[in-house]
Formats: structure tokens, C-alpha cells, sequence
């Protein structure tokens, strides 16, 4: 017997189409660089994401090829988000924050053809263009100031230059979508690479429809065309972990902040435009609760703020910070190569009312549950399942329809996917009996002394829960007798004080002595990764060369 359902195939089109003619109303606003705001309705935002298909067809973009973007947080990247894949391109969003060299290497290896980048950040495509001859340059005016077009030369190696705005303003106005394939790529994202070079990730309309279903599901991130959405999150970062496709989906409002992502913008943004969710790495949230706390009276924040907040382990004390001023996290765990969002917090049925505040900020500090569709194995050394027990850690194993099952034009590389179809994470994990995960560390973050596995995660936790610290990181440094000990590098707030033996009593009653860092280096500031996250490779860098005291 078949079924008799229509094969149909999953489309990002269908979701444009639908948003377009059901939300006209709802609203995109912008802040540009000179902080002040741009509105746009979804009215306005379907006619020119149209628009910019209908451009990029008549420029000559085939099915397949890339258009890779460079650009910040706003209405014109979520109208590349669309409007690329409509017109039967593949959106390759390119990592600002990367050093030039390496942009130009994943601009040139993931074969770009066009390039859409924002006025204010040409004179970083001048320092990489040397690596990659895109063929057409489309400027978009972010700054408001014109745009110099210009014709290419090819034997030159001199892309074309165009006018975003004049690009879409001359569209034509018939558009048809080209026809595709649910398996066809519609983005792809390059991993950042912290070993080896940077491995990218192609999705497709089939793997994105998905995951943005199951993102809004309401024991999911509970996302609706009554929300406000703040993606703080960059979008050249894991699609912005998703959010401009499903937001977009449902009709839902965008606050974007464009390029001013200092906590006191962020603020000052959230006032004005309140957001009723947000979502960004822990680095963010810490450095703005707090300065919102050394200010009082001078902000208010959105209060029923729903936060979702991961690519890093997320402090259970800021959980409780945010819970103090009335608005929620939820944590979530993911990576680039799983679309991205995997595990996420929600509060099961059966625990409601079941947990002391103790109890529940600890399940809250947890990655959450696996999200539908996404099957998870803890695998030890041995290559054993480990029980659901939150004891046993081993490998975190994901595969599921918006995982990838390997990285674009790379050789099969056993160290990253199973013989059985499993991704391997890298990540170091526990799941308890309720099926709550616990990141304890990336495998390389573990630190081994004496034959036994400290985790970084933990230790980071209990010191960033002291009232004087800002911010953590404990980092694994060789020692003669024991391979490694952990050594804590701690920011404190401002005007604090605070000696290492009272963080270190501080922090004592949570662990074995042996777990305790051996040395608490205060600093001014921790290193941040190419996506906000804490660069620990630097801080093991910095302190390679350390000399323990009792060595
Ligand atoms: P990058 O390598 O640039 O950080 P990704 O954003 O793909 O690229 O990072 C994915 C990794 O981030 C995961 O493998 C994991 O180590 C870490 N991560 C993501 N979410 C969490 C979380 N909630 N807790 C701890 N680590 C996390």
C-alpha cells in the first residue's frame, strides 16, 4: 500500500510567500550605524526580498550558486536570508569577525560568486579581496551614503560593483521561484575552525523547514507572530542559530541591533524597543546585567523577557540574575553542524512543583532536553552507551534531518561522523533520568590531572556564582606530576576585591579538593572567540609557559 499524501516538497518559498500575505503588518526595525531606527513592515519586506530574487536572476545567478554575505544584523541580511534561496542561490554568510585571510580562504573555498556586503564594512573586503575574485560586488547602503557603481573587468580580476537599492528598485517586477528540490542547499555557514581549517555546512530548504518548525514549537523556544524578536546573535554565526527563518515563518516582530552590540546599546535598544525574546552567547548577557546592575534607574528592562542563550556553557548565576529582574533563559545546546539548535530547556510536565529553587535553577543551568527529531547518544571510551544517570560522561552523538552528515567538498573524516551515521560533537556530556542534558566541557577544554577528568563547565559555574566576579574561565595547564591542573583566570566586577584563597573557600564545598584550581589568576578581561564566545586556545596559549608553585 502508498500513501496517498501529496509529495510535496518542504520550501522556504512557501514560508515567504505565506508571511508575506497573512503578516503585511508586522515589523522589521533596524538600527543603523548612526544608532538611529529604520522601520520596514513585512508588507515591505516581501516586495523587496521579490525584489532581490528577482535581480539576482536577471544578474545571471544559476540554481546552486553561492551569494555570500557580509554584513550585520538587519532588514536588508534577512532579505538575503529569502531572497538568495528564491532565486535559486546558496547564502553563504561570511564571519566578520575572522581574520581577513581567513575570510578571503572560505569566501575562495566555498567557490562565492557574488558578494552583498554593507558599505561600512568594505574596507574589510579590501583586505581580503586579494584571495577571492567575486564577480559581482552588490553594496548595501547601510550608512546612507551613495554607492559608487561601477562596471567589472574581468581580465583585471575587478568585480562589477552595484547599488543594493538600485538593484532592487530596477527588478523586474514579474518573479517566479525557482523550482527546486527539497534536498537542494539554500545556505551554507563555515564552522570556525579552531583546529585545522574552517569545514562549511551546507542546508537545505528540507533540513531549515524543519528545524524552524520545531523552533516554535511551544515546548520549544514557544515562538509566535506576537513576539518581538532581539537576535543578538549574529547572522553570519549559525544562521543566527535559525531565528530569521522561523521568526519569518510565524510573522513575528525583529528588533535587529546592527553593529552596536555594546551592552549599553543593547540596553538602550531594549528600552526603546522592548523585545519579548532575545537570543546571544552567556558573554553578552553577563557583561550587560551587570552594568544594568552598577546602574540602577537608568534602564528598564523588558520585563517576561524570554532569553535563549548557548554556544557556551550558561552560568547557573546568571540564570538567577535574569529570574531576579522577572525575565527567563532558556538554555540551549547546538553547534553550526546541527542547524543549529539541538537541546533546549523547557520544564517537563512531570517536575512542575516538584523542585526546590535550588533544584530548579540547577535543571535550569542544564542544555535542556533533546528537541524533536533530533536523537542523542552519551557514548564512553569504550564506545558504551552511558545510563541516564547524570553520573557516567562520555561523547555527545547527534543525527537527525537538520544535522549534518559531513562538511562541504571534505574528505569522510571518521574523527567527525560514526560508521553508523552519528555526528560526533566533540562535546563532553551527562544526561540525567529525566532526559536533561549536562555539556561538561569540549573535549579539548577537559582538564586530565592524574588520570581523572575535571570539568572546566562546573568549576566555571561555582566561581561566576561569587557576588564579586564578573567572569571565568578555567583553562587545563601542563604539570610534571600530575599532566594537567586547572588554573582559573577571573575577571572581577568593577570596584571589587577579592583574595584566591576566599574564592577558592568559596567554591570548596562543591567539589573534591584535588578538583579545586591550583592557581586563580585575576586578569582585566578574558579573551572572546570570532563568535563572543570565551577564547580559552588563547588563555592556554597565553599561559602555556606557567610555572606551578609547587612543581
Ligand atoms: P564555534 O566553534 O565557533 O564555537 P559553534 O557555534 O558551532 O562554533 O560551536 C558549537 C560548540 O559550542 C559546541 O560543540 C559546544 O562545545 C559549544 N556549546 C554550544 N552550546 C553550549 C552549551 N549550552 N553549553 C556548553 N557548550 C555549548
Amino acid at each position: 500500500m502508498e500513501s496517498t499524501m501529496m509529495s510535496v516538497p518542504l520550501s522556504l518559498d512557501t514560508l515567504l510567500e505565506r508571511s508575506g500575505r497573512l503578516f503585511p503588518e508586522s515589523e522589521i526595525v533596524s538600527r543603523l550605524p548612526d544608532k538611529s531606527l529604520r522601520r520596514h513592515t513585512y508588507a515591505q519586506y516581501y516586495r523587496r526580498t521579490r525584489a532581490l530574487a528577482a535581480a539576482l536572476k536577471k544578474l545571471g545567478l544559476r540554481k546552486g550558486d553561492r551569494v555570500a554575505t557580509l554584513c550585520w544584523n538587519h532588514h536588508a541580511h534577512l532579505e538575503c536570508y529569502f531572497g538568495i534561496p528564491a532565486a535559486g542561490g546558496v547564502m553563504h554568510t561570511l564571519n566578520l569577525r575572522l581574520s581577513p585571510d581567513e575570510i578571503g580562504w572560505i569566501a575562495h573555498h566555498g567557490k562565492d560568486r557574488f558578494l552583498i556586503v554593507d558599505d561600512i564594512l568594505l574596507p574589510l573586503y579590501q583586505q581580503f579581496a586579494r584571495h577571492h575574485a567575486f564577480e559581482r560586488v552588490i553594496v548595501f547602503s547601510f550608512s546612507g551614503d551613495k554607492v559608487e557603481v561601477r562596471e567589472g573587468d574581468p581580465h583585471a580580476g575587478e568585480p562589477a560593483v552595484d547599488d543594493y537599492e538600485l538593484l532592487l528598485e530596477q527588478a523586474p517586477e514579474h518573479f517566479e521561484y525557482v523550482e527546486h528540490d527539497e534536498n537542494d542547499p539554500i545556505a551554507m555557514c563555515y564552522t570556525s575552525g579552531t583546529t585545522g581549517r574552517p569545514k562549511g555546512v551546507a542546508y537545505s530548504h528540507r533540513s531549515t523547514v524543519i528545524h524552524s518548525l520545531v523552533q516554535v514549537m511551544p515546548d520549544c523556544m514557544a515562538l509566535s507572530g506576537h513576539d518581538v524578536v532581539m537576535p543578538v546573535t549574529p547572522m553570519f554565526h549559525a544562521n543566527s542559530w535559525g531565528v530569521p527563518y522561523s521568526a519569518v515563518m510565524v510573522g513575528a516582530n525583529f528588533v535587529f541591533p546592527g553593529p552596536h552590540l555594546h551592552p549599553e546599546d543593547l540596553l538602550d535598544l531594549m528600552q526603546a524597543e522592548p523585545p519579548t525574546l532575545s537570543l546571544g552567547v552567556p558573554t553578552i548577557w553577563l557583561s550587560l546585567i551587570q552594568l544594568y546592575e552598577a546602574n540602577p534607574g537608568k534602564w528598564t528592562l523588558p520585563a517576561g523577557m524570554r532569553s535563549l542563550v548557548g554556544g557556551a556553557a550558561v552560568p547557573e548565576a546568571l540564570i538567577r540574575q535574569f529570574a531576579a529582574h522577572g525575565m527567563s533563559i532558556a538554555q540551549g545546546w547546538g553547534m553550526t553542524e546541527t542547524s543549529p539548535l539541538a537541546t533546549l530547556f523547557f520544564e517537563k510536565q512531570d517536575l512542575i512543583g516538584k523542585l526546590n529553587e535550588d533544584q530548579w535553577f540547577a535543571r535550569r543551568a542544564t542544555a535542556g532536553v533533546p528537541v524533536p527529531l533530533v536523537q542523542l547518544r552519551i557514548l564512553d571510551d569504550d564506545g558504551h552507551e552511558c545510563a541516564w544517570d547524570n553520573k557516567e560522561v562520555g561523547e555527545l552523538q547527534v543525527r537527525g534531518p537538520y544535522i549534518t552528515g559531513a562538511y562541504h567538498e571534505v574528505e569522510p573524516d571518521p574523527e567527525k561522523f560514526t560508521a553508523d551515521g552519528w555526528l560526533r560533537t566533540g562535546d563532553v556530556a551527562a544526561i540525567d533520568k529525566d532526559g536533561y542534558v549536562r555539556i561538561a566541557d569540549r573535549t579539548k577544554d577537559l582538564i586530565k590531572s592524574g588520570g581523572e577528568w575535571i570539568s572546566s563547565v562546573d568549576l566555571e559555574n561555582a566561581i561566576m556564582a561569587h557576588p564579586a566576579v564578573a567572569e571565568a574561565a578555567v583553562i587545563a595547564v601542563a604539570h610534571p606530576k600530575w599532566t594537567e591542573r586547572p588554573l582559573a583566570c577571573v575577571v572581577l566586577k568593577p570596584g571589587a576585591t577579592l583574595e584566591s584563597e576566599a574564592l577558592r573557600a568559596f567554591i570548596a564545598p562543591k567539589f573534591a579538593r584535588w578538583q579545586l584550581p591550583d592557581a586563580i589568576e585575576f586578569i582585566d578581561a578574558i579573551p572572546r572567540t570570532s563568535t563572543g564566545k570565551f577564547w580559552k586556545l588563547k588563555l592556554r596559549e597565553l599561559y602555556a609557559d606557567w610555572a606551578w608553585k609547587s612543581e
